[in-house]
């Protein structure tokens, strides 16, 4: 039986209130808490079509309290690169490819809006799954950080002083794997989207765990590797095929 973890990814003042209000009910509904990624400071021009919500930050410590695990989302979510670093599940990035320096800067000025605003991140989540092994040293320099919701894999791993937890498919369904991560965008959830997510829960509420914290001892494993081979040469060939 497999573990499942519930990701919200994009949760910023700039958000879609109804369906980020409709998915917290319906998790609350099943007892399910997830990992959410926070945008410190969120520039991203898509974001802009949703209205500011003043009342923002008192509705993410209300997450944190009610035992949601909270995660830093990059910092400003404006892609600069075109790298997919260690886990190109996307051509383009925030941080991968970028000098230390201007890494630490990053990860330094989204933590200062999270502690201004009372938020302690348990996990690191790079916008478009991208990140390179700079961006885990400014975060072992810049913050107590030491978890990635974010790689291909079986089950969580320690590796380069982080405990990595897979995060393999955006969509709840059944996986032959130990732990899977669900990444949802609740911003661009359609109607199906939501029926389909509930359908799953009514099944399989039992089965969903909150976000690990502390420190895996577990290596990873030719499994793992062998998984993650084949997920990433599938969506080469896929990207090839779609010419994009
Ligand atoms: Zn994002």
């Amino acid at each position: 039986m497999s573990r499942y973890i519930m990701r919200l990814d994009d949760a910023c003042p700039r958000h879609d209130r109804e369906k980020w209000q409709r998915m917290e009910e319906l998790l609350n509904a099943y007892g399910v808490k997830p990992i959410v990624g926070l945008i410190p400071d969120c520039r991203d021009p898509q974001m802009e079509q949703y209205p500011e919500d003043p009342e923002f930050w008192d509705r993410a410590r209300a997450w944190q309290s009610r035992g949601w695990a909270m995660a830093l989302h990059g910092w400003q979510h404006v892609y600069v690169t075109r790298e997919g670093g260690i886990n190109p599940v996307h051509q383009r990035s925030e941080f991968a490819g970028l000098p230390l320096d201007k890494q630490k800067e990053k990860i330094a000025a989204g933590m200062e809006v999270f502690n201004a605003q009372g938020i302690r991140p348990v996990a690191f989540i790079a916008p478009s799954h991208t990140f390179d092994k700079d961006t885990l040293r400014a975060l072992l320099e810049c913050t107590d950080i030491r978890s990635i919701s974010d790689t291909i894999a079986r089950a969580p791993y320690n590796k380069y002083g982080f405990t990595f937890v897979p995060q393999q498919t955006g969509k709840a369904r059944k996986l032959n794997l130990d732990w899977v991560t669900f990444c949802y965008h609740p911003n661009v959830m359609g109607e199906e989207d939501f029926l389909e997510l509930e359908g799953f829960l009514r099944v399989h509420e039992g089965e969903f765990v909150p976000y690990p914290k502390g420190q895996t001892k577990r290596r990873e494993d030719v499994g793992d590797k062998l998984l993650r081979l084949g997920y990433f040469t599938m969506r080469h060939i896929r990207r090839k095929l779609s010419g994009k």
